[in-house]
């Protein structure tokens, strides 16, 4: 018999399936808010030009070449890249890391690795992890796919648009001992919305003390302030504080490499010995997965971080980039004040990285997108690097006419 005519119509990806509904949409008016990925002040993708240097040197090199990477992946490539994250001086002798098909790889990597070796708390048959109410879509079935028990903790106040730190505490607390706690290092998709430093320390507290484990999904490193070395604040924080973190990294926005899928997953251990067996084992989930990581986009973070001017060039790109969005944020603000809505949005001037989250309905993103052509998700949350100067006033009467 034919299997394949029994099998269901699978629902399209959320977010992937506005991108679709978007790219078909004939409307002259239409703006694409929805985009997870940086558009320049003309509406285009950017390849940043640090990136393309890097890349022209790499075509150029005579001993490139299309081999195999390790399993584990290009070694270079990877300590740079976890001396981006956990600093200069990080003692890497510790830290097991490997290369990753970007920050979604890492984090499948990540779950796996967690499913497979954290002790599961009295009673339990997977090993829980806690999510943020919201999250990035993806980390739900991510964790699942890996093998965990996905469970959600309060992060957003939807009523004073701010980050919901008591009902986040009061979670972490009454999460069964020897949980792990995801955790996004900065620029909180799709909230915007970080913990200050004063409660970054006291959830470092609250997680020592229950015993939990820590993931950190670090996908906006430097594009959410535009210093990398204080968007890294967090992580380098809860490290410093003895926590054995998982850190999933990604260079997708950063470096503006999408589509190269170069990221990093890594975690921090106690001694060079466990760093050995950790590794050891990250290759064993690796290797009947996809056997060895891309090279390309890797070879390109690689020059650039080797290069005292390039990664000086680079750091410039990336402020610029955060630049840009900052302004679209303020501007956004400005502008809905101008057209004549009297809401309060100072929480979307006070949110950070590459969304607003506007707290819109459902219903008002629905009307946005049939009477207006405007494409962003439902949860509200309007990507800022779609925005620009020719369309900024448009989408910013269009929001006043939904909320008004
Ligand atoms: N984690 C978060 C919080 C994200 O927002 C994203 C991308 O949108 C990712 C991870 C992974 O992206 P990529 O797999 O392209 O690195």
């Amino acid at each position: 018999s034919n299997y394949l005519s029994t099998i269901p119509q699978g629902p399209p990806d959320a977010i992937l399936g506005i991108a679709e509904a978007f790219k078909t949409c004939t409307d002259t008016r239409k703006v694409n808010v929805c985009v997870g990925a940086y558009r320049d002040s003309t509406g285009k993708p950017w390849i940043l030009p640090s990136v393309r240097k890097a890349e022209e040197r790499l075509l150029s090199d005579a001993a490139f070449n299309k081999e195999y990477a390790p399993i584990a992946g290009d070694p270079t490539y990877v300590n740079l890249a976890l001396q981006f994250a956990y600093g200069k001086d990080a003692n890497l002798s510790n830290i097991a890391g490997v290369q990753s098909l970007s920050g979604t790889g890492a984090c499948r990597i990540g779950g796996h690795f967690l499913s497979k070796f954290v002790p599961k708390p009295a009673g339990l048959t997977k090993v829980p992890i806690y999510i943020p109410t919201p999250t990035w879509g993806n980390h739900i079935a991510i964790f699942q796919e890996a093998g965990m028990d996905v469970r959600r903790y309060r992060y957003y106040n939807s009523k004073t648009n701010r980050l919901d730190y008591d009902g986040l505490m009061e979670d972490l607390n009454n999460a069964p001992e020897g949980s792990v706690i995801l955790l996004h290092a900065c620029a909180h998709n799709p909230t915007g919305c970080d913990p200050t430093h004063e409660q970054w320390h006291s959830i470092s507290e609250l997680i020592h003390s229950k015993s939990h484990h820590v993931f950190f999904d670090s996908a906006y490193q430097g594009f959410a302030s535009g210093d990398a070395e204080a968007d890294a604040f967090a992580l380098r924080y809860f490290v410093e504080q003895g926590h054995n973190i998982v850190l999933a990294q990604s260079f997708a926005k950063n470096f503006g490499l999408y589509g190269e899928r170069t990221g990093t997953l890594s975690v921090v251990c106690s001694t060079p010995e466990e760093r050995e067996a950790v590794l050891s084992q990250l290759k064993l989930i690796i290797r009947p997965m996809y056997s060895s990581p891309p090279v390309h986009g890797a070879s390109i973070v690689k020059i650039v971080l080797s290069d005292d001017e390039l990664t000086s060039e680079y750091y410039n790109n990336c402020e610029e980039m955060a630049h840009r969005i900052r302004a679209m944020r303020e501007k956004l603000v400005e502008v809905l004040k101008e057209v004549g809505s009297t809401h309060d949005w100072s929480h979307v001037t006070e949110q950070i990285g590459m969304f607003a989250f506007t707290g819109m309905s459902s219903d008002m993103c629905d009307q946005l997108t049939s009477e207006y052509a405007i494409y962003l998700t439902r949860d509200g949350r309007i990507s800022l690097a779609g925005l620009n100067d020719g369309n900024i006033e448009y989408v910013a009467k269009a929001i006043h006419a939904v909320t008004d």
